[in-house]
């Protein structure tokens, strides 16, 4: 049976896009639905498994005071300010030029006033110690990598505190609804198509229709076809549910595609852990990030990339994909026991975490399936190139070199002092950078240019920020800014 519901505006996709862009409509006087295809346990999209970690500009700690959550260690800490320029010269250099100079703009000029008007909604954000700070020996904090602030209880919370903001505003949110398609009448779209839990069907019309239904990353048939062969394998860290669904409707609408469907974010995966796909209790857990500390190789005991080429932040996002390109799609993180203290707590000391741990290199050699003379050789070449002479320095790029090949341009430290340890990774998919054409308010483009009347998208679906890379935090900032937009946008549109 189809029931037809009549809203102002129709948000598909409970993330941290879609509510941004619910609020920003109903803070308009707008009456809004929001469709979420998880039940309300398997809600909150990819936002939900996220860190919460937020790339905005700010001028330093007293810039951010108003926003964070008072903490002891405030007084002994420094955070670097981060402006607009260095966020768009960030964005540039990730993605090789490819980044849409205008959505850019955007995005690293709004995003500070975007928290603040998230956290005057309620939204709760501190200082993210536990991942972009090293403490000092002096007792100090030194934030660093552009990335400072979070929301507090990480995707959990942002997720949360997302879902109060919106039924405190009246927004009505209705779980397990899968949209389908999108319903055009005289070239406009004037609604939504779709399914609940028990597979009966439903109509909902509204004025405007707000897509923030994510990428096509969990989708292997989308991966294997837009990404290329062997992306079938990637596990996916997040929703099962974005499985490209309203970006196919787009598309069958007229929508124009928009940004890079030839790449995604992907990470280093945990690969022994027994549940290492969209796990909402470890969420983010099973991302091992630690690596720019030791040396990264694979099933020949052979090093592959720069571990050092530059903070965590510029390369996590791609070195996923150089670990899926490696012999079954497999490698490993070593550390010896003096870099073992420093590494992420909340990630190393994950309950089933794979390590393996052994007193010397050839016996963990032996733990991982490699061959112990190809790792001890390795791992001899790559202790003998480092240049002992510079300090090591984790809160900065040190310049700290092993002078092998790949060279490893910073933190080099010698992987000597036993018990080792070898974490097993895998490539994990986190979002895919294609989406559909939009305009600066998120009004779907065809490819004439011309705007699909009643069609928004933002988050994930919003093609044209992201390529080949990513500079960490910027996929939250990308949803609230762009939804906050495309919310408006929609709500004036279609106001009476
Ligand atoms: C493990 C992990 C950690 C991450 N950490 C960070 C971080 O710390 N900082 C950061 O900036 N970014 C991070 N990201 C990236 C970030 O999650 C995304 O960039 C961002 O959350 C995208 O928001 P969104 O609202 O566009 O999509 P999502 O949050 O994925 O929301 C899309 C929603 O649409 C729903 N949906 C899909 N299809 C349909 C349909 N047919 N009908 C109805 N609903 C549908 C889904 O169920 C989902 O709830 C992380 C991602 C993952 C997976």
């Amino acid at each position: 049976m189809t029931t037809s519901t009549i809203h102002d505006v129709i948000v598909v996709g409970g993330g941290n896009a879609g509510f941004a862009a619910a609020h920003a409509a109903a803070e308009r006087g707008r009456s809004v639905v929001l469709l979420e295809r998880g039940r309300q346990d398997m809600a909150g999209g990819n936002s939900f498994y996220t860190a919460g970690a937020t790339r905005m500009n700010h001028a330093g700690l007293d810039d951010l005071r108003d926003i964070v959550e008072p903490d002891e260690r405030h007084p002994v800490t420094e955070v670097p300010p981060y402006s607009s320029a260095e966020y768009l010269a960030d964005l540039i250099k990730v993605t090789d030029g490819k980044t849409d100079r205008d959505m850019a703009e955007v995005l690293v000029t709004e995003t500070a006033d975007a928290v603040r008007w998230l956290h005057g909604l309620g939204l709760k954000y501190r200082l993210m110690y536990e991942r972009q700070a090293y403490d000092r020996a002096d007792g100090s904090y030194l934030f660093w990598g552009g990335l400072h602030v979070g929301n507090v209880g990480g995707g959990e919370g942002l997720i949360a505190d997302h879902t109060a903001v919106a039924e405190r505003m009246g927004t009505e949110v209705r779980y397990g609804i899968r949209a389908r398609s999108l319903i055009v009448e005289d070239r406009r779209v004037v609604g939504v198509r779709a399914t609940d839990d028990d597979g009966a069907e439903l109509e909902l019309r509204a004025e405007s229709v707000i897509l923030a239904a994510g990428g096509f990353e969990s989708s292997p048939e989308w991966r294997e076809q837009h990404l290329g062969q062997g992306w079938a394998n990637a596990k996916v860290r997040g929703t099962p549910y974005n499985v490209g669904d309203m970006l196919a409707a787009a598309l069958e609408v007229g929508a124009a595609k928009g940004g890079d469907w030839s790449t995604c974010h992907s990470v280093q995966w945990d690969a022994g852990a027994e549940h290492n796909e969209s796990n909402r209790e470890l969420t983010n857990r099973l991302t091992r990030q630690s690596y720019p500390l030791g040396i990264i190789v694979n099933r020949d005991g052979q090093r592959f990339l720069d571990e050092g080429a530059d903070f965590r932040n510029y390369t996590y996002a791609k070195y996923g994909r150089e670990i899926l390109k490696q012999p079954g799609s497999i490698a490993w993180q070593l550390f010896d026991a003096t870099l073992r203290p420093m590494l992420r707590t909340e990630e190393y000391d994950m309950p089933g975490i794979g390590v393996h741990e052994a007193d010397s290199i050839e016996a963990l050699a032996e733990a991982m399936g490699v061959d112990p003379a190809a790792l001890a050789s390795t791992v001899d070449a790559f202790n003998a190139s480092i240049d002992r002479d510079v300090p090591f320095d984790p809160t900065v790029k040190d310049g700290r070199a092993a002078q092998v090949e790949p060279p490893k341009s910073n933190w080099a430290s010698p992987i000597e002092t036993g018990p080792f340890y070898a974490y097993p990774v895998t490539c994990g998919i986190t979002f895919t950078f294609g989406g559909v054409k939009g305009d600066l308010e998120g009004r779907v483009l065809r490819e004439d240019g011309t705007a699909i009347e009643g069609l928004y998208a933002c988050g994930e679906m919003l093609g044209g920020l992201f390529s080949g890379n990513y500079p960490g935090g910027s996929g939250l900032a990308a949803g609230m800014v762009f939804g906050r937009r495309a919310g408006a946008a929609a709500a004036t549109a279609g106001a009476r």
